[in-house]
């Protein structure tokens, strides 16, 4: 692939120009070595060249997702009706009923189902450490499915068993660090396409551990994500402000129940918000952060704090909602919409537009140049420009969803009318992922050969897999005492009974 190159000619590409504003523009786009290497109308092919004809196609930069547990697709569908408590028992710590081999799987269809849906990047929070091999998985997953990824290593409490539910009492077991190190030491992998990033969640050990943990982490220079969940039960600005923690590596998933004096935090450390609409609205996690104007005269003022300029999109548990982060735009940008509408009907007001942070357009930053400031690639990615990566989404112009609307308002076309079906192709280091519509085989990345006799898979081959393990698992999954390890769940993170509502 090293020389590969390639030319998609007369399609509509959507151009963010210098403050942003996406501009649709006529162009031919030329890809050489998985980069932009140039833009324009009517260039010449190089003789070498695959030319894709794009006429009647929008061409749109890959979608970036900055908060995912791409190992969860066996549980996908077990969550439809769940708030975060029995997600916790059915779902995070399901963990414990996965192999290595499940691992590869289910990060790797995550993966796929991804890229099927024009998502390019995602940064992984791979809360799947239960061994070195889980994790060596895991990556190996990533890897093999072509997209571009952070995986963020995440120590992690262990289940050790079910009825009653317990954990393993030694979280920090020499390898979990040991193993970080190693794999630092190996990071990037497959030619930077997937890089080592960091993630935790374990505040209850206490600062000098934490800080000694992130020590480690400063050492290695290859990291240059930290990512954290949010403030649901744990004040976790303020704890990795009090920590020393909190910079400009810091990318915190969710922050509905954030302050005012946390979103300045969050500003004035350079940090970053990734909101996950779905999980954030059905599992009582607060208002997603990504948009100000959703906070209208609620009194904390969070608007004009602005943290919508440091937020970006993520799918959070794909085991719960579609994995698309332009399904992800559009539920928080109608949401944040009726919170603005509703401040003013509550007055007996009628809105007559909808200000500029609320526009299609800012939906479309979030999951394109936002989510790239967020994993801080920005320079790389997230955009269509000369000398950027090739990471581009290719959408059909005349489809029965995008028809109308993608003449007129491409933009709106893609955040509010497109489905996956609409997208056709999609390319990720100017390597071709997804072709008229069908994902490509992907080669199975060498750490996985133990498990994986195949070189090559195709999609039917890991779809069948996800149903064999998914099947194993709920077997197992029914001998829980859920209401039990509900309690635990409860007693462990210190709720207090009195304020569950049944
Ligand atoms: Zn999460």
């Amino acid at each position: 692939m090293a020389s590969h190159k390639m030319l998609l000619k007369n399609g509509v590409a959507l151009i963010h120009d210098a403050n942003n504003h996406v501009v649709p523009t006529k162009t031919d786009i030329l890809i050489q070595d998985g980069i932009i290497a140039k833009l324009g109308e009517g260039i010449e092919a190089p003789g070498d060249a695959e030319v894709v004809d794009c006429t009647d196609k929008i061409i749109s930069p890959g979608f970036i997702d900055t908060h995912h547990h791409g190992w969860q697709t066996q549980l996908k569908g077990r969550h439809a009706d769940q708030q975060l408590l029995d997600y916790m028992v059915t779902g995070n710590f399901q963990s414990l009923q996965y192999t290595p081999k499940d691992v590869f799987y289910g990060q790797l269809a995550a993966m796929l189902e991804a890229l099927a849906a024009g998502t390019t990047t995602v940064v992984e929070h791979a809360h799947i450490t239960r061994s070195p091999d889980h994790v060596k998985l895991a990556i190996a997953g990533m890897v093999s499915s072509g997209i571009r990824g952070v995986y963020c290593y995440t120590p992690m409490a262990r289940v050790k068993q079910f009825n009653p539910m317990t954990f393993h009492q030694d979280i920090l077991a020499d390898w979990v660090m040991e193993t970080f190190a190693e794999l630092a030491d190996q990071a990037p992998f497959k030619n930077g396409r997937v890089s080592l990033g960091f993630a935790f969640d374990l505040w209850f050990l206490g600062k000098e551990i934490v800080n000694g943990m992130f020590d480690e982490v400063r050492e290695k220079d290859c990291v240059k994500t930290i990512t954290v969940h949010g403030p649901t039960l744990f004040n976790v600005t303020q704890i990795t402000n009090a920590f020393g923690v909190l910079d400009e590596r810091i990318l915190i998933s969710h922050g509905g129940h954030v302050s005012k004096e946390e979103a300045q935090l969050i500003k004035a450390a350079g940090a970053h918000v990734s909101s996950t609409p779905s999980t954030e609205l059905q599992m009582a996690m607060g208002r997603p952060l990504c948009f100000d104007a959703a906070f209208p005269g609620d009194g904390s003022d969070l608007n004009r704090v602005g943290v919508q300029q440091c937020a970006s999109l993520g799918v959070d548990c794909h085991s719960n909602n579609a994995g698309s982060i332009i399904s992800e735009a559009r539920i928080g940008l109608q949401d944040a919409r009726s919170h603005y509408n509703e401040h003013w009907m509550k007055q007996g007001k009628t809105p007559r537009r909808l200000p500029e942070s609320l526009s299609v357009e800012a939906a479309f930053n979030l999951a394109t140049v936002q989510g790239a400031k967020a994993c801080r690639m920005e320079k790389e990615i997230g955009r269509i420009a000369e000398a950027y990566r090739a990471d581009l989404v290719v959408f059909d112009a005349l489809s029965p969803g995008m028809i109308g609307a993608a003449q007129h308002h491409p933009v709106a076309a893609v955040i509010l009318h497109s489905s996956p079906a609409d997208i056709e192709t999609v390319i990720v280091d100017g390597v071709v992922r997804r072709n008229n519509g069908k994902l490509l085989p992907v080669s199975v990345d060498g750490t996985a050969k133990e498990v994986v006799v195949k070189t090559e898979l195709e999609w039917e081959d890991i779809a069948k897999e996800i149903v064999k393990s998914g099947e194993i698992m709920q077997k197992e999954m029914e001998k829980i005492d859920v209401e039990e390890a509900f309690g635990a769940v409860m007693k462990l993170w210190r709720v207090d009974e009195s304020t569950i509502v049944d």
